[in-house]
């Protein structure tokens, strides 16, 4: 009896030290009222911000296609006539299609580099647009039209940004390097590929690599009210895999046990039940801890205690498509083939998959997976064609990241800023070699709806947010 007392009272002992250890770590959580007040320094009339949209339009009327050279030889003369100062002060370097401008500052410190793409993803639904996807029509509030968003609207805000700086004759302070690609979209091989290899072989190292990536969402998206403002700091990588099985050809009349169509069900009903395991990387740790103070009592406790609760965060997080992405390599059966007619057994099926790969993930760790759990009548083999391993992921300590995050900080929509893992691709993944400190934002706020213009139908940008774009720009070349 005894010893039973008093093995309780050791382990309400021990209960009440985790508790004060798991309420402890949630009370030294910084206060949720910590928002940055950094100003954005720069303002524009509103004639000037009419000019601004008026480009922003005759921009996106350039239909800069992959395969369309003419339109991007025709949107490279209109930059030129657009941004007249820009174009005299800066070198311009081409590199097919893509565009690389050097402004000198005449000072020694290291350069800051910010990307964008020129290129955009074709219309294939244009009947379910409000607006013609490349008319640049502006209405209710909004410029509508394809690259509104991806990425035109960063690509001429930076542009407006230069130009607006050199019309007040100011300079930045530090060199400023711009790269406009224009095959983003189809893996930035000939373009931001190149320049980042002729950036690398000037010896160039840079203070930070900005690209789109992460925006400004509702907070709803992770649970808060204040809208939070998402800064990439690491992106997946991608692979696609063949998977191919054999069988014996003939008559259906007579099938045996094993066919060909069979067995690679089998191989990907397989991979299905069994996915890549799921970890809190750090980018998605950071987030969960960043955003912490800002969270309802229960789930700030969970979020201090990842040590702990780690497991029941993954849990949480898996059961979303969304954040399931966010936790593990993701596998998405795209294409399939086999068979020519409804009584002939074929001799093969195929099948191809798009793997995301998480952080920490490698073609070859993939590939041995696949080996393991596949059936022995189904091979894996990599698919020609794109491929990345997952980026580096990049410091939220360095003092890039600060200044980047304050700025972000004091854009109109007051967000928490947070570090995160963007799950699809950009351009600056190509430039990791050139810096300690690549991310991915562009400056701008939207709703939940709207993640589905990027590619889909009715992308647009609402215009009382551009000029806020450019001066965060502006603001960025002139922050050290
Ligand atoms: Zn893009």
């Amino acid at each position: 009896m005894r010893v039973l007392t008093r093995a309780l009272a050791f382990a309400l002992l021990l209960l009440l030290i985790l508790l004060m250890v798991l309420v402890g770590r949630t009370l030294m959580l910084p206060s949720a009222q910590s928002v940055s007040t950094t100003p954005l320094a720069v303002t524009f009339t509103q004639q000037q911000v009419a000019a601004m949209s008026a480009r922003l339009s005759t921009a996106i009327q350039h239909p800069t296609l992959t395969g369309e050279p003419a339109a991007f030889e025709r949107f490279h003369a209109f930059l030129q006539q657009a941004f007249p100062l820009s174009h005299a002060t800066l070198r311009r370097q081409t590199f097919g299609h893509s565009l690389l401008y050097h402004w000198d500052s005449g000072k020694n410190c290291a350069p800051t580099l910010l990307l964008a793409h020129q290129d955009v993803v074709p219309v294939s639904s244009p009947q379910s647009w409000q607006h013609a996807p490349f008319a640049g029509e502006i209405e209710a509030g909004y410029l509508w039209g394809r690259g509104t968003m991806d990425d035109k609207g960063s690509l001429m805000a930076i542009l407006e940004a230069v130009e607006s700086l050199l019309a007040q004759g100011l300079s930045p302070d530090c060199d400023v390097w711009l790269a406009f690609g224009h095959d983003e979209e189809t893996g930035g091989t000939q373009g931001a590929a190149r320049m980042a290899a002729w950036l690398l072989s000037q010896g160039l190292h840079f203070d930070m690599v900005l690209d789109e990536g992460g925006m400004v969402l509702p907070g709803e998206t992770l649970g808060m009210e204040s809208p939070v403002a998402l800064i990439g700091i690491a992106e997946k990588g991608y692979i696609s895999v063949t998977l191919r099985a054999e069988g014996g050809a003939g008559h259906s009349s007579r099938p045996p046990e094993q066919t060909a169509i069979g067995e690679l069900a089998r191989g990907i009903s397989l991979l299905q039940d069994s996915p890549r395991a799921a970890t809190l990387s750090p980018p998605t740790r950071l987030m969960l801890e960043q955003v912490a103070p800002w969270q309802p009592w229960a789930k700030r406790l969970v979020f201090a205690n990842l040590w702990l609760f780690e497991p029941l965060v993954i849990g949480e997080l898996a059961s979303k498509p969304d954040t399931n992405a966010l936790i593990r390599t993701t596998m998405a059966p795209t294409m399939l083939s086999a068979g020519v007619k409804d009584n002939v057994l074929p001799s093969s099926a195929e099948a191809v998959i798009n793997f995301r790969l998480a952080p920490g993930d490698t073609q070859e760790s993939l590939l041995r997976w696949l080996k393991a759990t596949l059936p022995a009548s189904v091979s894996a083999s990599i698919r020609d064609g794109f491929f990345a391993e997952p980026s580096a992921i990049s410091s939220t300590e360095s003092a890039a990241y600060r200044r980047l995050s304050a700025l972000a900080g004091t854009l109109p929509a007051k967000p928490v800023v947070a570090p995160f893992l963007l799950i699809a691709g950009s351009d600056a993944r190509h430039y990791q070699a050139l810096s300690d400190n690549v991310y991915r934002f562009m400056p701008v706020a939207l709703e939940r709806e709207d993640l589905a213009r990027f590619h889909g139908a009715n992308e647009r940008l609402e215009l009382a947010q551009y000029p806020v774009m450019v001066s965060f720009y502006a603001a960025l070349m002139r922050a050290r």
